[in-house]
């Protein structure tokens, strides 16, 4: 029997995508959002595709702050963005 792939939202275009493919946001138990490499860090995660304009649209359309159930604010975007670059 086949594994099951776990798979996940990304909330830039909707997609279901399997989890490798996806990058994980977090917001870490001390409320910083950072990007968890290792997809293993404890606190709520958002997925987006590894793909700058998922991440253009999970920015302009607010996914990632409804996801994450908080505000963020332009510098935090811009320094994640920096990443999908
Ligand atoms: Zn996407």
């Amino acid at each position: 029997m086949a594994k099951k792939i776990p798979m996940r939202q990304c909330v830039g275009c909707g997609e279901m995508k399997s989890k490798k493919e996806l990058i994980r946001v977090l917001k870490t138990t001390e409320g910083e959002i950072i990007i968890d490499f290792t997809g293993r860090q404890n606190g709520r995660g958002a997925y987006i595709c590894n793909d700058k304009n998922c991440f253009l649209k999970a920015r302009k359309n607010k996914g990632l702050e409804r996801s994450l159930k908080q505000q963020i604010p332009e510098e935090v975007y811009d320094r994640l963005q920096k990443e999908f670059d």
